[in-house]
């Protein structure tokens, strides 16, 4: 469980029954010595303690801003879905290859937004102007919001929110486990939860501060026994030789695990593909390889942009160092085969 060091109130977040809760909530720890701190605007934390950047940014990790969202109008998340869904942003966990260090640079504190009316009544605002057309709202694409559960209640909230919209859709992504609160929601089967995993070295070398894998394909296991449409993000997806193998025996690990469980617990059916995969080759952008380099100097990330990699200009107005078109096209060729003739219901969503 995320449990901050800090927490920093913006004053109108108090306003709100949410942001009021959660302030007495960490004012009672009074033995944790949880520094709390009212501030003018959420987006204004101020100078994480540190004297070098890694220190300010372990900092920034451990820090919580409770806010009010104001931009209400909705960014678009292709592939994942048409809109993004902002409950929260960022992460406790510190993968050296996450895509946080591209959008929160190197002091990414957490931030969670008490309005969760507001947002849910401009969801339904967004998904009424493209009636009758279907919508599918993204609510991890700039968090893992699973972290912050336990004190917004956020998850929840949407989750029951658009059970019961016929038109529309919500999902998001993970890497936490404590699925405790969603398990005996009414979800309508409208929420579609994903797992992201990767290969044992990947784990090893560059993830940190989040559950293993095989917690995470459990995690995923007791939803999909609720009843959850479930999937998986293979991500990031590196090349190095031998990949085909390791990605091969993950799939391998996960469709024995999968095939144990729905036979022990009968699933129930599920709208759409069960489970679903999207496949996310890595990728960085130059601002994140300047954090990760000042950050991590010792990491072993593949960074180097004449390696395999071309230039593309990507839809939030960056570029992005993605790998050469053959390395995608050897993924096509092996891993889509391979998930498909594993999971005969499951599907893959994309690959990027
Ligand atoms: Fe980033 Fe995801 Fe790792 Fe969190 S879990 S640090 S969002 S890659």
């Amino acid at each position: 469980m995320f449990i901050p060091e800090r927490v920093f109130f913006e004053r109108e977040a108090l306003i709100y029954p949410l942001g009021e809760e959660i302030y007495r909530r960490f004012a009672a720890k009074t033995g944790e010595k949880i520094e709390l701190k009212i501030i003018e605007k959420h987006n204004r934390a101020g100078r994480f303690p540190g004297d070098t950047p890694r220190e300010r940014f372990f900092a920034a990790k451990r820090t919580l801003v409770v806010g009010v969202r104001r931009s209400l109008k909705m960014a678009g998340c292709r592939p994942s879905a048409d809109y993004q869904l902002p409950l929260s942003t960022g992460c406790p966990g510190s993968c050296r290859y996450c895509y946080l260090h591209t959008t929160l640079g190197k002091t990414p504190s957490l931030r969670l937004y008490v309005n969760l009316d507001e947002i849910l009544q401009a969801a339904r605002e967004h998904l009424e102007r493209r009636l009758p057309q279907e919508t599918t709202f993204e609510g991890s694409a700039t968090s893992d919001p699973l972290a912050l559960e336990y004190l917004s209640g956020a998850l929840a909230r949407s989750i029951t929110f658009f059970a019961a919209e016929e038109k529309a859709y919500f999902r998001f992504a993970t890497k936490q486990t404590d699925v405790t609160p969603l398990l005996n929601l009414p979800h309508g089967g409208r929420t579609r939860i994903r797992f992201s995993l990767n290969i044992p070295a990947v784990e090893r070398n560059y993830e940190r501060g989040v559950p293993p894998v095989r917690e995470r394909i459990e995690a995923a296991l007791l939803l999909r026994q609720k009843g959850y449409p479930v999937g998986f993000l293979l991500a990031p997806i590196f090349s190095f030789p031998g990949w085909e193998k390791e990605y091969g025996n993950l799939l391998g690990v996960l469709h024995q695990r999968w095939q144990k469980a729905a036979a022990a617990l009968s699933f129930p059916p599920v709208e759409g593909p069960d489970p679903s995969f999207e496949l996310i080759t890595h990728r960085f952008t130059v601002r994140a390889k300047k954090n990760i380099m000042e950050l991590f100097p010792e990491t072993t990330l593949p960074l180097d942009e004449e390696d395999g990699r071309r230039f593309k200009f990507g839809q939030f107005g960056y570029g992005k160092y993605l790998y050469e078109k053959s390395f995608f096209k050897r993924v096509e060729e092996v891993l889509i085969p391979h998930i498909l003739q594993l999971f005969v219901d499951g599907g893959v969503d994309y690959l990027v």
